[in-house]
């Protein structure tokens, strides 16, 4: 199964589907995303927050993928901004994956309160000009974040990596991001295994009309909303299960009921006041 990719601003493109890695025991993630690999997934989505790079870089350099066929996203965490704690916490990254280059950097939250996301970010710039991160974006960005970037900085951020599913379909932050070339991308996906959208009322039914489960229906959504998506599972058939959504497709009333599930509220952390 060939994953479709989306296009960046910068050229590089990203395959729509990948693998969460967050909340995955240290301890368990080279299994699971050896397992990931297995199943077909070609991008992982990790961080240094969450404290299993080193096994997300075990899985990669024993699964004898070549480099070039896969995507990896790391990001930097909220105490690492600043252009030297930034370089620092970029270089033990990428030594803790066992990578020279990532396909994506990413800046975790803007942390209004430090302040400090419009130098970390012409840091991410010299890691792109320098290769060692083929695409630099942010997550977790408001508009007035995205603005004081476009203002301060000279680089669009390749994407915006936002909490998304179908009890928060954040339409507004959706449409800025489009209408300034930046992709969005779903953490999240299925409800951050907080909120239960899996199974709310019109899921089973239209997983039902397709001979399919309420997580593929769910993955689908986001895909044919132009999204990049990256479920994660700890589980090896519901991580295939979450990979097999190439074969059906959601009408635009399907569609539409889906949308209609939206609550307008968060089940993670706010970006006005995580810091
Ligand atoms: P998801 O929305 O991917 O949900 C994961 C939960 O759904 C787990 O409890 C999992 O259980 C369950 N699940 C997975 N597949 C199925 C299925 N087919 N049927 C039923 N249940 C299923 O949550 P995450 O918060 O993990 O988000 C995905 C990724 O997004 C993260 O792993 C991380 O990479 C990223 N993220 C980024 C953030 C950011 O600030 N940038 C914040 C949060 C997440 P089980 O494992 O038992 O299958």
């Amino acid at each position: 199964m060939t994953v479709p990719s989306l296009q960046f601003n910068d050229g590089h493109a990203i395959p729509q589907l990948g693998f969460g890695v967050y909340r995955v025991d240290p301890a368990e993630t080279e299994r699971i995303v050896t397992d990931a690999l297995e199943v077909g997934y070609r991008h992982i989505d990790t961080a240094a927050l969450y404290g299993n790079e080193e096994g997300v870089g075990r899985a990669i350099a024993n699964s004898g993928i070549p480099r070039d066929e896969l995507f990896i996203t790391t990001k930097l965490w909220n105490t690492d901004q600043g252009a030297d704690a930034t370089r620092a916490a970029f270089a033990s990254s990428l030594e803790k994956l066992g990578l020279d280059r990532v396909d994506l950097y990413l800046i975790h939250w803007p942390a209004p309160a430090r302040d400090l996301f419009v130098e970390t970010w012409r840091t991410f710039e010299e890691f792109r000009d320098a290769g060692t991160a083929t695409s630099i974006g942010v997550s977790n960005f408001r508009p007035q974040d995205l603005d004081r970037l476009a203002a301060e900085t000279d680089t669009v951020p390749a994407i915006n990596q936002i909490e998304l599913h179908p009890f928060f379909i954040q339409q507004g932050l959706r449409d800025y991001d489009a209408a300034h070339g930046i992709l969005t991308e779903s953490w999240g996906p299925l409800g951050h295994a907080v909120a239960d959208v899996l199974g709310s009322g019109p899921l089973a039914e239209i997983a039902e009309a397709h001979g399919v489960g309420p997580a593929q229906v769910v993955i689908r959504w986001h895909l044919q909303h132009g999204l990049v998506v990256i479920p994660k599972s700890n589980n090896r058939d519901r991580m295939a299960q979450n990979f097999d959504v190439f074969g059906f497709e959601l009408t635009d009333d399907e569609m539409a009921r889906i949308d209609g599930l939206d609550t307008g509220t968060r089940s993670g952390a706010d970006p006005d006041t995580l810091n």
